[in-house]
């Protein structure tokens, strides 16, 4: 059974606005990072934080189970409410004080306290008591989705008005949409889904069992990212779905253990760095126009997407 799945996607999208972030006045302007290009020099172009591409994966699996195949798995109020960081603390619309139930019930009770983690801090008391954290580690990894080397990433501000039927009450506003051939790499800790470490060295260490219900929640975290990669990120969908082409997706999945993460796509010879560091007995999935050694190549995206759910 699948264990561990890496994803490494290098896409297009132009006209996009996945990360406005900085906002001064009625301009929002898209987040601009800073790294360094191959040769070590400073370089400044739009990105899109890797939390924003946590939030927008968690936020797949919640559409999943809202209206689809995958009713059945349960998400508590805190992520069901989009507060997907304080299991057990919301009890009929409140936020209460603290949480009161054990890591075991928060993972059986939700798929994204279970796959996302979750982090409660206790404030300290002016004794000095408490400040204990409740925490759980998330068995989902994400990059920042970067531009590719040698690729230029441009953005513009654009000036948008709000429509009024009195003139006076039209407000201008500027938004910022940028272009980009862009990359991120991701990893999904199949094998610690439903996993409570506490529990390792009793008989069953897992707070899920594989037939009710494990495996669906596998299933439905390895379809999120189908949404994922089709640019389905951040706020401005209603008026800017990114004009988005697939270029190269590279998929790592091991039945036998963790694997490392892959090589970045935004590097040119990331495919034959990330064969050389995966251990033996992993499997590589890849679509795009080249044929690169050592991987099993497949036509259609889908096709990746339904071995990786066919080895759960
Ligand atoms: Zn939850």
């Amino acid at each position: 059974m699948l264990k561990f799945v890496t994803f490494a996607v290098k896409v297009q999208l132009n006209v996009h606005d996945l990360n406005n972030e900085a906002v001064a006045g009625n301009v929002t302007d898209i987040r601009v990072m800073e790294f360094l290009d191959e040769n070590g020099k400073r370089q400044e172009a739009p990105a899109v934080s890797g939390r924003m591409l946590k939030h927008w994966h968690c936020e797949g699996i919640r559409h999943l189970i809202i209206s689809g195949e995958y009713s059945t798995i349960p998400l508590c109020a805190g992520c069901k409410a989009g507060e997907p960081i304080r299991p057990g603390m919301i009890n009929n619309g409140n936020l209460s004080q603290n949480s009161g139930i054990t890591e075991e019930e928060a993972v059986q009770g939700c798929i994204v306290c279970d796959t996302h983690g979750y982090l409660i801090a206790t404030p300290e008391t002016t004794a000095g008591e408490g400040g204990v954290s409740a925490r759980r580690s998330s068995r989902v990894m994400f990059s920042w989705l970067m531009p590719v080397m040698g690729m230029e990433a441009v953005s513009k501000q654009v000036i948008h008005n709000r429509v009024s039927a009195d003139p006076k009450t039209m407000m201008p506003f500027n938004k910022s949409y940028a272009s980009g051939i862009y990359a991120f790499v991701s990893a999904l800790d199949v094998d610690r889904i439903g996993l409570v470490e506490l529990n390792l060295g009793s008989d069953n260490p897992y707070a899920v069992d594989d037939n009710n219900g494990r495996k669906d929640r596998i299933k439905v975290a390895i379809e999120a990212y189908r949404y994922l990669i089709s640019g389905q990120i951040g706020a401005s969908l209603s008026h800017a779905i990114p004009h988005w082409d697939p270029i190269e997706i590279l998929v790592c999945y091991s039945e036998k253990g963790p694997l490392p993460f892959p090589v970045s796509p935004i590097y040119p010879d990331y495919i034959v760095k990330t064969l050389g560091v995966m251990p033996e007995g992993t499997s590589f999935l890849y679509t795009g126009k080249d044929s690169p050694e050592g991987v099993n190549k497949k036509e259609k995206i889908d096709e990746i997407f339904r071995e990786l759910l066919n080895k759960v």
